[in-house]
């Protein structure tokens, strides 16, 4: 079934919260009614979401939004040591890893709690606690608008990266609608717990089953992250930047406080740190060093700073929150601008945001 309303209110359906309507909402069903719908004829230009939980809507938006509601899990192969399961696009991703650890099956649930639906799921490359999407997908079932038939991509063919796929880019991006996900779950113990909070909650005893897992990896995120129920948000708004060598010894020498970067000003926070290992960071290749956004926005002293309706999230700065549920578009761009000006101004790098702008 196809169910079509014009002008539509979005603000159930972006976990931002942001009160904006759309000029035509298309929810279906089933594979058949996509493929039955003659999108040319709808109002243009059309865009395809899941639960809105990596969404910024930064006004009306003037075309249709099409939204899947195809929900099924159904087990292709159940071999002794796996199990291949087919999942409808349109399911809440968070009850796929219920699905899976209460079947003992492992390999989803760490990435238990991540807001939205299977779908967007294999378009972002979701990820956290040391998984990611990737490593339990198979296969993407798709409809290729263009050439309107439905194409079946193996998980190596997706460009899978860093919270990124070929699904966010061209030639890709907005012609290829995901209807189903196949993932591949083991039957036998395969814990991850190379992430610091996992690994000590079972330094004492290995856990015997995934649900264990889960109701970690559900505490830990609790204590960290807004419950979009309660707060909007769409979670993590930055990307860590990845800076050169020479950009990183910059930062250090800016938090030593000997203001060697350019344009750089003293820092409100960061007042006696010590040397260099104050700098939290990663090697991600040659002259690549990845430091936490978190880390940047905190020192520039916005953590749990408001500004109009919209706030910085006190447990993690990598987050804007909608703080009143009433903040427009507008709050949140104006903080974000903020944020993004703030850290060039300290550090001279460029922040860019996670969250898709539309
Ligand atoms: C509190 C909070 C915590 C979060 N924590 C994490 C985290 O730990 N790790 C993480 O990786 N992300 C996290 N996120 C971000 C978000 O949950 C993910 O990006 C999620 O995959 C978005 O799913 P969605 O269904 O809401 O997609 P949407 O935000 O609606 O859409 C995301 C993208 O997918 C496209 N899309 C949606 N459905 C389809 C489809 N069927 N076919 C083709 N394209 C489609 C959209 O066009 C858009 O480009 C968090 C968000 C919040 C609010």
């Amino acid at each position: 079934m196809i169910r079509r309303r014009d002008n539509f209110s979005l603000a159930g359906r972006n976990t931002f919260r942001m009160d904006v309507s759309c000029a035509c909402w298309i929810e279906y069903d089933s594979p058949e009614d996509l493929m039955e719908l003659d999108l040319g004829s709808l109002p243009q230009p059309v865009m395809h979401i899941g639960a809105g939980s990596n969404l910024l809507f930064t006004g009306d938006f003037p075309g249709t939004v099409l939204h899947s509601n195809i929900k099924y899990y159904q087990v292709v192969a159940d071999a002794e040591e796996e199990v291949l399961l087919e999942v409808g696009a349109g399911v809440v991703f968070d009850d796929f890893c219920a699905w899976a650890s209460d079947n003992e099956l492992w390999g989803a649930e760490n990435l238990s709690g991540i807001p939205g639906e299977v779908g967007a799921a294999a378009v972002q490359n979701i990820g956290a606690y040391g998984a990611e999407v990737k490593d339990i997908l198979t296969q993407v079932k798709c409809f290729d608008l263009e050439r309107r038939r439905i194409e079946t991509l193996a998980g190596v063919q997706c460009g899978y990266g860093y919270r990124d796929s070929a699904f966010k880019h061209a030639p890709m991006k907005g012609r290829y609608i995901v209807m189903s996900v196949l993932f591949r779950l083991s039957k036998t113990p395969a814990p991850r717990l190379d992430y610091g909070p996992l690994k000590m909650t079972f330094a004492d005893q290995a856990p015997a089953h995934p649900v264990q897992v889960r109701q970690a990896v559900l505490r830990i995120r609790d204590g960290k992250l807004p419950d979009p129920a309660v707060l909007g948000s769409a979670g993590s708004f930055f990307k860590n930047p990845v800076v050169s060598t020479a950009t990183y010894e910059r930062v250090v020498d800016v938090v030593r406080g000997s203001g060697a970067g350019e344009g750089s000003v003293p820092l409100p926070t960061a007042s006696g740190l010590p040397g260099p290992n104050a700098v939290p960071h990663y090697n991600v290749g040659e002259n690549q060093i990845k430091i936490p956004a978190a880390w940047l926005i905190e020192q520039c002293g916005l953590k749990g700073v408001r500004m109009g309706e919209a706030a910085v999230y006190e447990r993690q700065p990598l987050v804007i929150v909608n703080a009143t549920g009433t903040a427009r578009p507008e709050d949140i761009l104006a903080l974000e601008r903020k944020i993004i000006d703030s850290v060039r101004q300290c550090f001279g790098i460029e922040l860019s945001p996670e969250v898709e702008h539309i």
